[in-house]
């Protein structure tokens, strides 16, 4: 998990409401939303908000879901359906499996950004003040995250961060990402030594 860039304030999503002064129903496929999902995918590199795992178009990636921090359920926090700060691109696990309708909301301020949550916040937070040694993108391996605050203790707990299943495999995402890197800097000839010997070694060709 890592602290990512608040969306601009500029990015509104609100759709006009209804004659009854009540919120549109939530929907995916609205245009503000989709304008939104493009921007947060890049703002988080093509990656879950809090596994790390690739949700974005790009080679192994999980189906991606949009995560509702705060959820909105009717008797929950439906005005944030809309709010930027409330939304995070997540992959399916993170975000159906994992968190479901969890009430992260421990005090509703003024302001979203005023309010208190039980867990991590990705635009809120600073990550490394609640949770030590998590994945923070790209390339980078971790061990076991350490928590430094009982956030960042339920964080880890409720999306199962410290599980090594999840830490193999996100370990083997980082390898795989520097292992491109790596060969994206290697000049034509020596790339081609390197496939041939990747060839010899594993009996198939890339
Ligand atoms: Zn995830």
């Amino acid at each position: 998990m890592r602290s990512l860039t608040r969306p601009d304030p500029t990015l509104t999503l609100e759709p006009r409401r209804r004659a009854d002064g009540s919120l549109p129903s939530w929907s995916r496929k609205r245009k503000s939303i989709e304008k939104f999902v493009a921007w947060a995918l890049a703002n988080q590199s093509d990656q879950c908000a809090i596994c790390g795992y690739f949700v974005g178009d790009v080679a192994d990636r999980r189906a991606w879901s949009i995560d509702h921090f705060a959820p909105k359920g009717d008797t929950l926090y439906p005005q944030w359906t809309f709010e930027p700060l409330n939304l995070i691109v997540t992959c399916h696990s993170c975000n159906s499996i994992f968190k479901q309708d969890f009430d992260s909301v421990t005090l509703v301020g003024r302001d979203y950004a005023d309010s208190s949550f039980l867990l991590v916040h990705p635009y809120l937070d600073s990550i490394e003040r609640h949770i030590e040694g998590t994945y923070a993108g790209r390339s980078r391996r971790v061990g076991a995250p350490r928590p430094q605050s009982p956030k960042g203790r339920t964080t880890i707990e409720l999306f199962r961060l410290d599980d090594v299943n999840y830490l193999s495999g996100i370990n083997r995402q980082a390898l795989r990402i520097s292992l491109d890197e790596w060969k994206a800097h290697l000049p034509g000839a020596t790339l081609l030594l390197f496939k041939n010997a990747m060839a010899e070694l594993t009996g198939r060709h890339q």
